[in-house]
């Protein structure tokens, strides 16, 4: 019998929700708190409060949060950010945008995040940052990223764009650097019901900085000390994402118990030496925003996937080293070998906190029968 199991049902958390998120939506509807207001302070303030960290900033997106942490610390054209090209395009496009130039290093096989022994390496008098990305839910290597930042004076800016309420050595992914920079698009593991994003901070005056440059760098209106841009939050996703951080524990708690089932079944299955399964380090708390195996022909299992009513995805067939609009930077394209392989050799199977035993069941049955069959 065929199951479908889509990569992401988002009417499946809404279903569960939509008597809690209506009426909060519609609250704001009909007080006409449009912009910024209690809205979007309230739900910072529950941000920062969860994530046990001073300030939290709601943001227009995830990219932008980032672009507000880069404008935070000045980057001028041709500054250098130390970043990884196994990532969403926005961690070296924000870089881009600003003129810097994205400096990377190849990833770690098992973890895919940033490779930190490659760090100093490329370290130049025009870096000024590191910006590491938690990719998948999983927090980077932060203690060696910290000792290297703080030895040659590096701003450092978690794109933590996957990983809300992720840990490292018990301090929520966001909070370890300089900058956290979220983002709320509909697919993370805390979505809006459209964009949104959140830079946290702990220095009071990063914070006053981001605070203005959200809102065209003005102190107060009409009188601008900076130039920032319209970065706000928007108060409808702020009312709705305030709904969701109650649940946000109970569904990464769902995510983490996804993953378990499916390294036992694959274990079970007798796929283990296919199916190369995520690796949680020891001193991660890993909330699976996405959950990533590697496997020998990739592209033909998702086809029979697909065939088969399952719905995955890969993250990211071509690395940033070699997008077209990155020419410039003239990176070659087998540079970074092992972003090269994970891009060819990944595949992200759903792992959305509603799905059922049965779906999972049904996903490594499949698996078992591609490889059984094709071998
Ligand atoms: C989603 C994502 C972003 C960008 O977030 P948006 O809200 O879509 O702008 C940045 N970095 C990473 C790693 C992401 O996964």
């Amino acid at each position: 019998m065929e199951i479908k199991v889509p990569l992401l049902d988002l009417k499946a958390q809404y279903r569960k929700i939509q008597d809690k998120i209506e009426p909060a939506v519609l609250e704001i509807l009909r007080n006409q708190t449009c912009i910024l207001g209690e809205p979007v302070k309230s739900f910072e303030e529950a941000c920062a409060k969860y994530c046990k960290t001073s300030y939290a900033i709601g943001v227009t997106s995830g990219t932008d949060a980032l672009i507000l942490a880069l404008l935070a610390i000045d980057i001028q054209p041709g500054d250098e950010v130390i970043t990884t090209p196994y990532t969403f395009f926005s961690t070296a496009g924000s870089i881009y945008r600003l003129g810097a130039r994205a400096v990377f290093v190849d990833i770690d096989p098992v973890t895919y995040n940033m490779n930190v022994q490659q760090i100093e390496s490329v370290i130049t008098a025009k870096t000024k940052a590191i910006m590491p990305v938690h990719l998948f839910g999983q927090c980077a290597d932060m203690d060696a990223i910290l000792t290297i930042a703080k030895k040659h004076h590096l701003a450092v800016i978690e794109d933590a764009a996957q990983a809300f309420a992720a840990l490292y050595r018990g301090q929520f992914a966001g909070t370890i650097g300089e900058f956290g920079c979220f983002s709320f698009y509909p697919s993370k593991n805390l979505g809006g019901v459209g964009d949104g994003g959140m830079v946290m901070v702990k220095d009071p005056q990063l914070y006053d900085k981001i605070f203005k440059l959200r809102n065209h760098g003005c102190s107060h209106q009409y009188f601008h000390e900076m130039v920032g841009g319209n970065f706000r939050l928007d108060a409808i996703q702020a009312a709705a994402l305030k709904v969701k951080l109650a649940y946000l524990e109970e569904w990464n708690q769902a995510r983490r118990q996804n993953a378990a089932d499916y390294i036992r079944l694959i274990q079970e299955a007798g796929l283990e030496n296919i199916v190369k399964t995520p690796v949680a380090c020891p001193e991660c708390f890993h909330i699976y925003n996405q959950f990533v195996i590697r496997v020998e022909r990739r592209d033909q299992l998702k086809a029979f996937l697909q065939e088969k009513g399952i719905g995955t995805a890969v993250y990211y067939p071509l690395p940033l080293h070699r997008q077209p609009c990155f020419r410039s930077w003239n990176y070659k394209e087998e540079e970074f070998p092992e972003s090269n392989r994970a891009s060819a050799e990944t595949l992200a199977l759903p792992i959305y906190p509603e799905l059922t035993i049965e779906q999972k069941t049904y996903i490594v049955d499949r698996i078992r029968e591609f490889y059984q069959r094709k071998s």
